[in-house]
C-alpha cells in the first residue's frame, strides 16, 4: 500500500512518523474517515471542509490547501488502485520537542492512507446490532467539543470496551445531562409511529452520513424532527440505527438487555437501506 506522507507517496514500510510528532506524543491532530465506491469518493467536499473545522477549532493551520488535500484524498485511492476503500487523511501539529506547546512545532504533518473496505458489521446488517449504554460520557464541561474529529478517541473506546465487555456489539453514548448523544463512531436515530428521531449536534459529531440520511428522509417522504432524547425514547422506540461512514446504516435490535421493536430491523430502516446503497454507489469524485 502507498501511503500520502508529507509531500510524497512511499511503500506504508517506509511511512513513518517521528516519535516526536505532537499527533502521536500528545493526540495533537485532527483527522476523517472517507468511503470510496466504485473508485469514487463519497462526500469528498464535505469531509475535507469537516477537517478543516476541525483543525481550526484546534488551531491548527494546514500545510495544504482543502483543494489540494482533496486531490491527495483521490490520489491516494488512485495510487493503491483501489475501488471500495476507507480512506483516512489526517493533519497532526507535526513534529516538536516535548512540551504541550504546539509553537514547539514548525509545521504539521500531512498523512493520507486507504485500505479495501467491504461491510463493517457483516451479517449484523440483516440482524440488527446489539448495544450497550455506556458509563461514559459525551460533551463534559471538560471533554473536547464532539464537533472536532481529533485524534484523542480514547473516550470512543473506552466506551466500545465496556460495551464489548457487556456483550454489545456498539455503545451508545450519552451526555452529561442523560441525553442520547451517539455511537462509538456513528450518529444515532430512532422511529416512533413511523417517524424519525435525531438528537441535535450539539452533543455529537455532525455525521456526513447524518446529512445523507437526512437528504433521504426529505426524498423518501418519511417524516423526522431533530430533537433531545432519553433512555426511555430509546428503550420503547420502534426501530433504532445508527449511520457512520464506516459502519454505512445498520438497526439495532437490542439495547441493555431490551429488545426494539419485534427484535428484527424495522421498516423504516429497509425502505432507507436501497435508497442509501443507491446514493452512495452513484455520487462522488473519481
Ligand atoms: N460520531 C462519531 C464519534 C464518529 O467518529 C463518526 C465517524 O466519523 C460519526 C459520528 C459519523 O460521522 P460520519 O457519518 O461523518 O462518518
Amino acid at each position: 500500500m502507498l501511503v500520502y506522507i508529507n509531500g510524497k507517496f512511499v511503500p506504508e514500510e517506509q511511512a513513518t512518523v517521528s516519535i516526536f510528532d505532537h499527533g502521536f506524543l500528545y493526540g495533537d491532530g485532527v483527522f476523517e474517515g472517507i468511503r470510496a465506491y466504485n473508485g469514487r469518493v463519497f462526500r469528498l467536499m464535505e469531509h475535507v471542509d469537516r477537517l478543516f473545522d476541525s483543525a481550526k477549532a484546534i488551531d491548527l493551520v494546514p500545510p495544504v490547501t482543502k483543494e489540494e488535500m482533496a486531490e491527495i484524498i483521490k490520489e491516494t485511492l488512485r495510487q493503491n488502485n483501489l475501488k471500495n476503500a476507507y480512506i483516512r487523511p489526517l493533519i497532526t501539529r507535526g513534529v516538536g520537542s516535548m512540551g504541550l506547546d504546539p509553537h514547539r512545532c514548525e509545521k504539521p504533518t500531512v498523512i493520507c492512507a486507504a485500505s479495501e473496505w467491504g461491510a463493517m458489521y457483516g451479517d449484523l446488517y440483516e440482524k440488527g446490532l446489539t448495544a450497550v449504554t455506556v458509563c461514559v460520557r459525551r460533551n463534559t464541561p471538560d471533554s473536547l467539543p464532539p464537533n472536532i474529529k481529533s485524534m484523542n478517541y480514547l473516550n470512543n473506546i473506552l466506551g466500545k470496551i465496556e460495551a464489548n465487555y457487556k456483550g454489545g456489539d456498539e455503545a451508545i453514548f450519552l451526555d452529561r445531562t442523560g441525553k442520547l448523544a451517539e455511537g462509538s463512531g456513528d450518529n444515532i436515530y430512532l422511529v416512533k409511529n413511523g417517524k424519525l428521531y435525531t438528537p441535535p449536534t450539539i452533543n455529537n459529531l455532525k455525521g456526513i452520513t447524518r446529512h445523507v440520511l437526512l437528504e433521504l428522509l426529505d426524498k423518501l417522504g418519511i417524516p423526522y424532527e431533530i430533537c433531545e432524547l432519553g433512555l426511555f425514547d430509546l428503550y420503547t422506540a420502534d426501530e433504532v440505527m445508527v449511520t457512520g461512514t464506516a459502519a454505512e446504516i445498520c438497526a439495532i435490535t437490542k439495547i441493555d438487555g431490551r429488545i426494539i421493536g419485534d427484535g428484527k430491523p424495522g421498516a423504516v430502516y429497509r425502505k432507507l437501506v436501497p435508497a442509501f446503497q443507491e446514493v452512495t454507489r452513484t455520487e462522488g469524485d473519481a
